[in-house]
């Protein structure tokens, strides 16, 4: 989680939502990225995505099976399926986001009966830290 904490850092000083995620694989991480949706000029481009599109590359499977994935904040629903689809064991994340997330607020992907795989979840881990990074952003942001 603090490599997912440095990640959410370096996307902020690229002017990025400060959001950043980890792909470990037995322990060893496999590959770590911040947003870069104004970078690559794409919607899709969450920090969840970018790792789980290059773990999949590195380990030339399009399943995650037994992976891990850490993230600093709750996922939207569309990386809550594409955590689901990529087959990830567990997902970690730091705070909670009540007007995004799709994991334990808004759709709560993983609740749904359409949903085919669901990973383990653990909440709150470094969740002060990952919170004041946004605050601070968008505080900035508004100034
Ligand atoms: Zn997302």
């Amino acid at each position: 989680m603090s490599v997912a904490l440095a990640e959410a850092h370096n996307a902020a000083s690229r002017g990025e939502v400060p959001i950043g995620a980890v792909l470990a694989k037995d322990g060893t991480i496999v590959a770590s990225a911040g947003n870069r949706t104004r970078e690559l000029k794409d919607p899709t481009a969450h920090a969840e995505i970018l790792v789980i599109r290059e773990a999949c590359q590195i380990l030339d499977n399009e399943r995650l099976t037994g992976c891990d994935l850490y993230v600093t904040l709750e996922p939207c629903t569309m990386c809550a399926a594409a955590i689901s689809f990529a087959r990830i064991r567990r997902l970690y994340y730091g705070a909670q986001d009540i007007k995004g997330g799709g994991v334990e607020n808004g759709a709560r992907f993983y609740a749904q009966p359409t949903c085919l795989h669901i990973p383990e979840v653990y909440s709150g881990f470094k969740e002060t830290e990952a919170e004041v990074l946004l605050k601070e952003f968008f505080r900035h942001k508004r100034l």
